[in-house]
């Protein structure tokens, strides 16, 4: 099944162009330690402006921690993180210009509740940003077509499926103009029938440039979009390759395993 679907998603990933100079995100020698828990260890990573990186690996792999580090939701503590050009320290200033870059998407929605669909994609343009209403409404409503759920606008998130409230986050993220989209796992939590719909939305933002991480053990996902496979384990980076070899050639005996529970 492999060589069947690999002319089509290579195909369709040639056509998503990725930056030869324009450098994203750059990760060197860095560690992260959670008091004496050493929970990173000399991650070194560079994410081109448009490429699309899966991040996969066993429940307690560090994962979670890398990605929350890129924007600094965890501290690190050894090491340098740069992010479209600026270097993450605890310069709270430096932060805020890292955050309005990247947008994050997690695994539980983190909607807000009592707010409507439309109050939650505006909240932030309009309280953080401070976009006129009518503006951050008109944004709001064109990324909710993006999502393909305009009609849902006036509901609160409780009265929509998992794969809609997913589909509302990812709106969210984009109302921020991102230039990099962090995703955690973001179909791990939804029925299998909602998964296709979510991981359609994050295709077409793949075709349509941006730059993206993405944790998710979604294989079919990864191998039509993404440029490289990353491979975690005990807060390592131990393997990484485009994903047909990644798939077809495991090298390690710890990929090879976890391919062998997944696939
Ligand atoms: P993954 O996303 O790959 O499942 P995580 O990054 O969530 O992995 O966690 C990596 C390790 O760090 C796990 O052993 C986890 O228990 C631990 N960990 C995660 N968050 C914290 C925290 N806030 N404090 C202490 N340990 C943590
Ligand atoms: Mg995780």
């Amino acid at each position: 099944p492999a060589s069947q679907t690999a002319p089509a998603a290579d195909a369709q990933r040639s056509r998503m162009s990725v930056s030869k100079s324009e450098v994203a995100i750059e990760i060197a020698g860095m560690h992260k330690w959670y008091a004496d828990f050493h929970v990173l260890r000399d991650i070194n990573l560079k994410v081109m402006k448009g490429e699309r990186i899966v991040i996969a690996g066993p429940s307690g792999s560090g994962k979670s921690t890398l990605i929350r580090c890129i924007n600094r939701l965890e501290e690190h503590q050894k090491g340098t993180i740069v992010v479209d050009g600026i270097e993450l320290t605890s310069d709270i200033k430096r932060i805020d210009e890292v955050r309005r870059e990247v947008g994050m998407v997690f695994q539980h929605f983190n909607l807000f509740p009592h707010l409507t669909i439309l109050q939650n994609l505006t909240l932030a343009p309009i309280w953080v940003r401070g976009i006129p209403k009518a503006e951050a409404e008109e944004t709001a409503m064109k990324y909710l077509t993006r999502v393909k759920i305009p009609e849902q606008a006036a509901k609160f998130p409780g009265q929509l499926s998992g794969g809609q409230q997913q589909r509302v986050a990812i709106a969210r993220s984009l109302c921020m103009n991102p230039k990099i989209m962090l995703f955690d796992e973001p179909t791990s939590a939804l029925d299998p029938e909602m998964i296709k719909e979510v991981l359609e939305v994050m295709v077409d933002l793949a075709e349509d440039g941006m730059t993206m991480i993405c944790v998710t053990h979604e294989m079919g996902f990864a191998r039509q979009v993404a440029n490289r496979v990353i491979f975690m384990d005990q807060g390592q980076i131990i393997e990484q390759n485009e994903p047909e070899a990644f798939f077809s050639n495991p090298q390690h005996e710890r990929t090879k395993l976890f391919l062998s529970q997944i696939l």
